[in-house]
């Protein structure tokens, strides 16, 4: 079977765990270079041990919301790989409240982390692919950025400006070949939802209609599709895994 992200070369952030960790492991099957980064050092380093056959795997510390280091990690791609064609604004955080017990600290430190950086690092990476006259954005938004969720009002408000960012970005870019879509992940079972009582996760099943939740793999394959050349007419969309769950 052809790869079909041979060539290509990839940064996916917050990618030592989760569904970043599962989409830089898919990208490498898919032939691509692929660059981890992640505010994590020892998840970074630990991640990778079971996982064969992942080189080239290039790991590199960096907190998204280090401006100037988004700057230095691709003139370090572009050097070291002579290229540069998927950003995949993977990390996120949650601080979950209600409302009236929320405080603006948290509300500031969610939307810093989940959607500035996606400007950031978009803002930096796009003079490369505008030279490249190529390019492919991927941003992990959420069910909750669509629907809202009691509790995560800054969650939400965070994941619903990554569409709005989005969109507005391929419309910019779409003349220069550049394409910028979000993956909209819905109840996806990850160590996270490991800890939930097993009566939380059954509920959760039931009402998807798919009746299951979802894996990093199928959120990793979503990514695949958006990254290659099979998508290579899609852009300003967002892409819903989420079994049928908005439907
Ligand atoms: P996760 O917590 O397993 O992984 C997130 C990674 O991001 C971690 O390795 C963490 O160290 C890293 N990170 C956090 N803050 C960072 C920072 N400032 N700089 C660099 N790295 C940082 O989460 P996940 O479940 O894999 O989720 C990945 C993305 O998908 C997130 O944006 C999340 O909001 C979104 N999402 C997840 C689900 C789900 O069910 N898991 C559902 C919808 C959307």
């Amino acid at each position: 079977m052809s790869e079909r992200l041979a060539m290509k070369v990839a940064i996916v952030t917050g990618g030592a765990s989760g569904l970043g960790l599962a989409t830089a492991a898919r990208f490498v099957e898919e032939g691509a270079s692929v660059i981890v980064t992640d505010k994590d050092e020892d998840r970074l380093n630990g991640a990778f041990g079971n996982i064969s056959n992942i080189e080239p795997l290039d790991r590199r510390y960096q907190d998204v919301t280090d401006e100037i280091g988004w700057e230095s990690l691709i003139n370090y791609v572009l050097n070291e790989y002579g290229r540069l064609d998927i950003l995949v604004n993977n990390a996120g955080i949650t601080k979950d409240n209600l409302l009236m017990r929320m405080s603006e600290d948290d509300f500031d430190h969610v939307l810093e982390v989940n959607l500035k950086s996606v400007f950031n690092m978009t803002h930096a990476i796009q003079r490369a692919f505008l030279k490249q006259r190529h390019g492919s954005l991927i941003h992990l938004s959420s069910v909750v950025g669509v629907k809202g969720n009691a509790g995560q009002s800054n969650y939400a408000a965070s994941k619903a400006g990554i569409i709005g960012f989005s969109k507005s970005v391929a419309l910019e870019l779409g003349s220069r070949n550049i394409r910028s879509n979000v993956i909209a992940p819905g109840f996806i079972e990850t160590e996270m939802t490991a800890r939930l009582s097993e009566e939380v996760v059954q509920g959760w099943r039931s009402g998807i209609p798919l009746k299951r939740g979802g894996t990093p793999k199928d959120v990793a394959e979503a990514c695949v599709f958006l990254a290659s050349d099979l998508s290579s007419y899609i852009t300003g969309q967002v892409l819903h895994v989420d079994g049928g769950m908005l439907t």
